[in-house]
């Protein structure tokens, strides 16, 4: 790409359409509220859809769920080639008490160069940068082979069902490689945790209160289970290696309940209680391995506490972390799109939560990374914001690494 193309598709990309869009979002709620149909994505997604279609893309809705749909707009390069996805959600968190809010969650206010609202990080200001960067492509006449995408999913922030239907599909389908837009402060991310959730069950025997050698009390197995978790999680770091950008895997304790299935009094002793785990995975670290670690301590638990039986259940399908090797063409494009962009090397980082991309991933095989605006630690906080300059600059970045990486010949 010469130095002309590069400003070419730079001189497209204005602060203010940028600050625009990402404000048209964050005023449209769409957080999910299952007893309100109007509320959830629709309203986003239609706007998303509205604003593709009069820039020329190409776009399908797919329905996910009545009032949840994906929508994918894309732009066809000039010979066949590979598929890059920049990847977004419309569907954001509570705002919790609005009174708390120094501007209101839904008003986009911009103050200090920053721009506030529910969503303006998590992340409707990615999404408003991938779509003006792709713009940008297209009215810049930057020549690339294949498919430019942008795909603004639903409920990434519940049960992510919108990436996985979008895999399912034709278009989900033909990705070569993904830009997952979501806020991490700009930086460059290889890796992303992995996660599952695991509901554990102690099986005891109800009897009274007062004459506990009747029973067999789940809530002290369930004790003794917590207690072990410090032991497993130096079991299973052991294992790998430890993560420069991740750090170290969690098993982390969330949810605690007895009795299960009937009401609480002082003096039962109930039969059954429940333990939730949350478990992080980093690179390197497959879920059955700790699956296992997670089975012995069960074993262990129940030679314990005799005549207590321990059972273990993931919630749904264990998704592994991900990593990507520095030479992946998506990375060095993006790299090379960060120089371009602002001047310096990017600065590389890891991904602590786990976002659609693991699906990507995981469902496609295919190479992500994760790069958007705003601070890492902002989202799903009163006050959110997201910084102007970090949304012009990301993208700046996309629109760049889009032309670099579909334009590549290897
Ligand atoms: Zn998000």
């Amino acid at each position: 790409m010469s130095r002309l193309a590069v400003d070419r598709v730079l001189s497209e990309i204005s602060e203010q359409e940028v600050v625009d869009l990402t404000a048209a979002l964050v005023r449209i709620p769409s957080v999910f509220r299952p007893a309100e149909p109007d509320a959830n994505e629709r309203a986003a997604a239609l706007a998303v859809e509205a604003w593709l279609r009069r820039e020329g893309f190409a776009v399908e809705v797919q329905e996910v769920a009545p009032g949840r749909p994906n929508v994918i707009g894309w732009l066809d390069g000039a010979a066949p080639g590979e598929t890059l996805c920049l990847e977004g959600h419309t569907d954001v968190v509570t705002e919790g008490d609005p009174a708390a809010w120094r501007h209101g969650p839904w008003s986009a206010v911009v103050e200090d160069g920053k721009l506030y609202g529910r969503g303006s990080a998590d992340m409707k200001g990615g999404l408003a940068a991938a779509m003006v960067a792709a713009a940008a492509v297209r009215r810049a006449g930057a020549r690339f082979s294949g498919r430019l995408m942008v795909a603004a999913l639903v409920d990434e922030e519940d049960a992510m069902s919108g990436a996985k239907h979008f895999v399912t599909t034709a278009l989900g389908r033909m990705v070569s490689a993904a830009i997952v837009c979501e806020p991490e402060q700009n930086e460059l991310c290889l890796e992303q945790k992995g996660v599952f959730w695991a509901r554990v069950t102690a099986h005891g025997r109800m009897a009274h209160g007062a004459m506990p050698y009747a029973a067999v009390n789940p809530i002290t197995a369930a004790g003794h289970f917590l207690a072990g978790i410090p032991r497993l999680e130096r079991r299973i770091r052991r294992g790998v290696r430890r993560s420069r950008f991740l750090g170290v895997p969690h098993v982390t304790p969330t949810i605690v309940r007895a009795p299960i299935g009937h009401v609480a009094q002082n003096n039962v002793i109930p039969a059954t209680a429940e333990l939730r785990l949350d478990v992080r995975l980093t690179p390197g670290l497959e879920p059955g391995v700790v699956i296992g670690a997670i089975e012995d301590l069960a074993r262990d638990t129940e030679r314990r506490c005799p005549g207590t039986r321990i059972t273990v259940e993931t919630l749904e399908a264990p998704r592994p972390a991900t990593c990507v090797e520095r030479g992946e063409p998506i990375v060095t494009a993006l790299e090379w799109a960060v120089r371009q962009a602002r001047g310096r090397a990017p600065v590389f980082g890891g991904v602590p939560g786990s976002t659609d991309g693991t699906i990507l991933r995981t469902a496609l095989g295919i190479p992500i990374v994760t790069f958007g605006p705003g601070n890492r630690l902002i989202p799903h906080q009163v006050d959110e914001h997201v910084p102007v300059a970090e949304l012009v600059e990301a993208a700046r970045c996309y629109a760049l690494a889009a032309v670099r990486y579909l334009s590549r010949r290897d």
